[in-house]
């Protein structure tokens, strides 16, 4: 009896009923009860949250109080890791499915090809509705990030002027939006959306530097680093007004998002609603001499929230840990459809086998040698890429001539795991440089990237 005067009071909305009667169906599901799961008009939400890093979403320090309430009604994962600590490269691992040495996008101003049939091309040609609301240009539509999508939305509100942006003069145009637009722009794509299965995917870029730009004292990141060169910045100072700056534009973030997901709950009497929220890399404030992000594989950059809230899980915490490249499958999953070509597991699933599943990525590339400036004023050069595993809990990066234990730095690993990580980041650099390096050929390293955990 329950069940059914819930079931029922689900579809008592007015906004259910018109759903309701525009069915052809609906006098045979009043008839039997509830409406199978399968039939009851479903919609996708994926929501990316730029430069959010766990902490600041979980945990003691977390400012966004809203979100994390949210988050505790579905499944949160505690160990994510971003594909990369870069924008480009770890959305279109979002999007894809695939691992950044594949999918083409190894750094930001690269073009995600046409080839890919990207998570949103195989929702709407399952029919979906399908919607984006991004908010800075990293991710505007000529870089390939709208396929797939009926409507795109890359207009942005806040104007910064001519910048230089990986090598390129980018005109002074609007270059990014906060989130009271982002919200704005993302309730009228919601309208917008039609028919019984819809997506919608919405960015927020708030917590991207400049840090407190939702309020008067604004810190950029070049002033940061120019405080670095001109004799290094008090940590105490300094590092701590950036970060207070950062946690005041994820409290106004956290407002904002919270109205969306509000909006969203009360539209779940009309649809089965699965959001999944990330974000595509987090930021260093100091630790290891780091600043900002996409120059270090550090736990910092790498570690993203990660949560579903879905009819179709169970609520709870999750240790396996996850990556960038299980969303698109999960997502999938989520709509009733098959995995597809994507290299990542469909996290609604508990891992299979008695070991924990790894989670492999990288460190973007650069067209150019880039100059990375620490808090000591000192300035280290990043060129190719780095690699990085986690593999029973342990961070490992390299590339294919060394290895090291990042969150342990002194530890030096045994062969019994460098031998295996050689080859895997061996092989992840030549799948990178050629396209023709697409299928491992050789069984010893075949076995090595199964023990990994890196099965294909
Ligand atoms: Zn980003």
């Amino acid at each position: 009896v329950s069940e059914r005067s819930a079931c029922l009071a689900r579809w008592r909305s007015p906004a259910a009923r018109r759903a309701l009667a525009s069915l052809a169906v609906a006098a045979l599901s009043l008839s039997s009860g509830c409406r199978p799961e399968a039939e009851r008009p479903v919609r996708l939400v994926l929501i990316t949250l730029d430069t959010l890093r766990l902490d600041g979403f979980d945990g003691e320090r977390a400012a966004m109080p809203a979100t994390a309430a949210w988050a505790e009604r579905g499944l949160v994962f505690d160990n994510a890791y971003a594909a990369t600590t870069t924008t480009q490269p770890t959305h279109a691992s979002l999007l894809t499915g695939q691992h950044p040495w594949r999918h083409g996008v190894p750094r930001n101003g690269a073009v995600l090809a046409e080839s890919w049939e990207t998570l949103p091309e195989q929702l709407q040609a399952a029919g979906f509705s399908t919607a984006a609301v991004v908010a800075s240009f990293p991710l505007q539509q000529a870089f390939g990030f709208g396929q797939g999508f009926d409507v795109y939305d890359d207009a942005f509100a806040v104007s910064t002027g001519a910048r230089n942006w990986e090598g390129q003069t980018v005109p002074g145009q609007a270059f990014y939006s906060l989130s009271e637009d982002v919200l704005a722009r993302a309730l009228a794509r919601l309208d917008g959306l039609s028919g019984e299965r819809q997506f919608l995917w919405v960015h927020f870029y708030d917590p991207h530097e400049p840090y407190g730009d939702a309020g008067d004292d604004v810190l950029t990141l070049s002033a940061l680093q120019r405080a670095c060169i001109s004799g290094g910045i008090d940590p105490d100072v300094t590092l701590k007004r950036a970060r207070s700056l950062y946690d005041a534009d994820l409290a106004v973030l956290d407002r904002d998002l919270g109205r969306l997901l509000s909006r969203l709950e009360a539209d779940g009497e009309e649809y089965d609603t699965h959001v999944v929220l990330t974000s595509d890399h987090g930021e260093s404030f100091g630790e290891g001499g780091s600043l900002g992000h996409g120059k270090r594989l550090s736990v910092e950059q790498l570690r993203v929230p990660l949560a579903i809230v879905s009819p179709r899980v169970t609520p709870g915490r999750r240790q396996d840990p996850a990556g960038s490249v299980d969303v698109a499958a999960t997502l999938l999953s989520l709509a009733g459809l098959e995995a597809g070509e994507g290299e990542g597991r469909d996290l609604t699933l508990a891992p299979r086998g008695g070991r924990p599943p790894s989670v492999f990525g990288m460190r973007r590339t650069f067209a150019e040698p880039y100059s990375d400036i620490r808090t000591d004023g000192s300035r280290v050069t990043v060129t190719g890429p780095r690699f990085y595993a986690v593999i029973e809990g342990t961070l490992y990066t390299g590339t294919g001539d060394d290895v090291l234990v990042e969150d342990l730095p002194g530890r030096v690993p045994g062969p019994d795991v460098v031998d295996p990580l050689l080859a895997l980041f061996g092989t992840f650099a030549s799948e990178l440089s050629g396209a023709d390096l697409t299928e491992v050929t050789d069984p010893d390293t075949q076995r090595a990237l199964e023990q990994l955990g890196y099965a294909r």
